[in-house]
């Protein structure tokens, strides 16, 4: 079982600190303590008594440490080395393969602490080299009796399969640590159970690491991850502020499913989808910009996903990879409810304002056009406000307030573009607009919770709601796909 190994950058209320999370071991980074703390320095212990597994690191500033930073030598790292490993109290000591050092390493043998072998790569080069050459690599250290380590900057899906990749070829090599870093690589880390490596590593303040420790033991549960854990993900570009880990992981909690849902952010849908089947992530939920493009990637399409062009539900099976869209299904929950109507029939002949074109909208559209809405669609690009309007006998028009005479008498409008999201909350997709008169606002912007669009509808007296309903409806349908049980 992977386990969490705690980065400790200062010493400062470290036994406080080590009581008061739930880590393993600790790897203590001499290279960024103080002089004085320097030589102070002894494997820590938890104020019970427990001594904690200690992973002795002094790394050198070319490879991402600060020893060197100020002046000081590599004769003296040498020196530190051996004088700390003397105390015999270090599991492990970690050094840069690239930059062996024998007396340190006979002075760890005398010691009974094992070797670390660390290719730190802050560039992510290595990640471009094939990967039949590092699994060459790694199997050569494992051969010396070290334990090899590779711990490289992830920028782009493509990288975060090369790793998932060599996970797979060294899936018989036990001793391992392999760890993507960045938003690109976070899946190495919770997911470190499925690929392998002995430990993960976290930090008490959230850098360099894209989680915080107790996000790996509260919101993934890392310690149940198993070897047939199923997990699930969420997909976009950028990820990390979807609150979409947080519901699905409350929901596999409070159901006491054993399950983890995690965040991966995507540059590439195609690289991502194999990634995917390499972890065993059998079902994803895809956000901005992948609803359209993940299409291509797709085994079949249900019917829906074909109508709309976008799919934000994607589930592995034994076809491959099967699109659905709970995008409309969440969007006419969660609109019913803000009009607090039961049934779609309210809607029926109503004049409806669509704001944007994209995936959302088209989501939207479809369901309104169903329920027999009059639609008017107004977008930035009005190319795709007319095929979208021809498709569904709608008006359409351009965002400007050329389109005026096109909102006359309108009774409810749907925001569904990201203009006025965070962080550009300034934001107005319509700014002539006057919603007096509409009933109703839907912006499906959650973030923030008032869009400016929303505070000027309710400045005129229209009723205003935020994207956060259908987020949970929509989210509440995928629970369901993946799990087989409704969200208790
Ligand atoms: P999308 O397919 O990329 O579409 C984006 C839409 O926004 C397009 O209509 C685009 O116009 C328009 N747009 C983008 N930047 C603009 C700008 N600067 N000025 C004017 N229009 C602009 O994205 P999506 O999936 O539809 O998502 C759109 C929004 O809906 C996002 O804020 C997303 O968070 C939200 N959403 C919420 C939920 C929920 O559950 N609450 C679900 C899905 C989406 P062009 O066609 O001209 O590019």
């Amino acid at each position: 079982m992977s386990r969490i190994c705690l980065s400790l950058e200062s010493l400062e209320g470290v036994e406080r600190q080590l009581e008061s999370v739930a880590a393993d071991l600790v790897e203590v980074r001499v290279d960024m303590l103080s002089r004085g703390a320097r030589e102070a320095i002894r494997p820590e212990s938890g104020s019970r008594g427990r001594r904690v597994p200690s992973i002795l690191v002094i790394r050198c500033t070319e490879d991402g440490g600060r020893w060197g930073a100020d002046g000081e030598t590599e004769a003296e790292r040498e020196e530190l080395f051996q004088g700390l490993l003397a105390s015999g109290h270090w599991d492990w000591v970690e050094l840069e393969y690239h930059r062996q050092l024998p007396q340190v390493i006979e002075a760890a043998g005398k010691a009974g602490t094992r070797i670390i072998f660390s290719i730190n790569d802050s560039s992510g080069m290595s990640l471009n080299q094939p990967v039949r050459e590092l699994a060459v690599l790694m199997r050569n250290i494992h051969a010396g009796g070290a334990i090899p380590k590779l711990a490289l900057q992830c920028e782009s899906s493509r990288q975060l399969l090369t790793l998932a990749r060599l996970a797979l070829a060294l899936e018989d090599m036990p001793e391992k640590l392999l760890t993507g870093r960045g938003e690109y690589g976070a899946a190495s880390g919770i997911l470190a159970e499925k690929f392998g490596s002995l430990w993960v590593y976290a930090a008490l303040n959230r850098e360099p690491y894209p989680w915080h420790l107790n996000d790996l033991n509260d919101l993934y549960r890392f310690r149940e991850i198993g070897e047939s854990t199923p997990v699930y993900a969420v997909t976009g570009n950028p990820i990390g502020h979807s609150r979409s880990p947080k519901l699905h992981n409350g929901w596999l909690r409070t159901a006491n499913i054993p399950g983890c849902y995690i965040p991966i952010r995507s540059d590439d849908v195609g690289a991502l989808l194999e990634t995917c089947d390499i972890l065993g992530i059998t079902g994803l939920s895809v956000t901005v910009p992948h609803k359209e493009t993940v299409l291509r990637y797709c085994d079949v399409l249900e019917p829906l996903v074909r109508r709309i062009g976008a799919a934000n539900t994607l589930i592995r099976g034994g076809e491959g990879w099967r699109a659905h869209n709970t995008d409309a299904g969440g969007f006419m929950g969660a609109l019913l409810e803000a009009l607090e109507v039961s049934g779609t029939d309210a809607l029926k002949g109503r004049k409806v304002l669509l704001i944007g074109a994209g995936g959302a909208a088209k989501a939207a559209v479809y369901s309104l056009a169903e329920a027999g809405c009059r639609l008017v669609i107004l977008n930035r690009t009005p190319k795709k406000a007319e095929a979208l309007a021809k498709a569904v006998g709608g008006e359409y028009g351009r965002l400007g307030p050329e389109s005026e005479f096109l909102c006359r008498g309108v009774e409810i409008a749907v925001q569904t573009t990201s203009v006025g999201m965070a962080p550009n909350l300034s934001g107005d997709p319509l700014p002539w607009w006057n919603p007096i008169g509409c009933r109703l606002l839907f912006d499906m912007i959650y973030n923030p919770a008032e869009t400016v669009l929303m505070s000027r509808a309710s400045a005129a007296g229209v009723k205003a709601v935020n994207g956060a309903g259908m987020l949970v409806q929509q989210a509440a349908l995928q629970f369901e796909m993946f799990t087989g049980f409704p969200p208790g």
